[in-house]
């Protein structure tokens, strides 16, 4: 992967974005998706925000190399804290767990003024920030689902709402439109889930009963069938 080829999850957020909108990349690690949307003339500006000195460096030295400073701005910093409200339309988060990404954008609310769009690619509990894009005035308008390298990605695209979505459990913890579309990475993916989940099941039964255990007991299980239901 570089900056000129994508990895098909990078791509996947890459393709979410339209022409002409700003980008700020959160966590941007070597900037490769903000190079790469200035150098398909997708977009003229974009922020590259990372918290962590080394990734920081190098997505300075990979604008330096693909001579974008003009275009990209890379910052240091934690989270949204990179931006002042107004300055992108669009948001994009990667490669990290949904709990972070949600603590991102919790974290960062008052950043968010202007941002239209939010572009999220949790590698694990994406039910989490579809939960905190519903409490917080997002709506879920696209969604896609992929397996690269035996690894199965998310890839969430929300805009601002005035109305509260009305997602059930199942959707919530599915993806609303990931369920309707139900690929073959999305039944892969959950049948995998299912096994262990099931497994957890099991060794619960053996494990010794306590009011907290037949709480989370009774939780697995509902989860269970919401899966069970959607891939049968
Ligand atoms: N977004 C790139 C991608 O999807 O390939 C890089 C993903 S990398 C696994 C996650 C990056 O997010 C790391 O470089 C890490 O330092 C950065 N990061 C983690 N928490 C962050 C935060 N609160 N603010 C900014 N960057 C953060």
């Amino acid at each position: 992967m570089n900056s000129n080829q994508l990895s098909q999850r990078l791509k996947a957020v890459a393709d979410f974005v339209k022409d002409g909108e700003t980008v700020a990349d959160i966590g941007s690690d070597h900037a490769y998706l903000p190079c790469y949307l200035v150098k398909a003339q997708k977009i003229h500006k974009a922020i590259a925000g990372e918290v962590v000195e080394g990734p920081y460096q190098s997505a300075v030295k990979q604008v330096k190399q693909d001579e974008l400073t003009e275009q990209i701005d890379v910052r240091k910093g934690n989270g949204l804290s990179v931006l002042s409200p107004g300055e992108v339309t669009t948001v994009t988060i990667a490669g990290m767990g949904g709990p972070l990404i949600s603590e991102i954008l919790e974290n960062g609310k008052d950043r968010l003024e202007g941002v239209k769009k939010l572009i999220l690619q949790p590698n694990i509990s994406a039910v989490s920030i579809r939960h905190w894009l519903l409490e917080n005035g997002w709506q879920i308008k696209d969604e896609k689902i992929l397996e690269e390298d035996r690894k199965i990605y998310e890839v969430i695209l929300a805009e601002r709402s005035t109305v509260r979505q009305p997602l059930s459990q199942q959707e919530l913890l599915l993806g609303p439109i990931l369920l309707k579309e139900k690929t073959s990475a999305f039944i892969t993916k959950w049948e995998h889930e299912l096994i262990q989940l099931r497994n957890i099941q099991k060794q619960m039964e053996m494990a010794e009963q306590s009011s907290s255990l037949t709480e989370k007991k009774k939780q697995l299980e509902q989860k269970i069938v919401l899966i069970e239901e959607a891939i049968k």
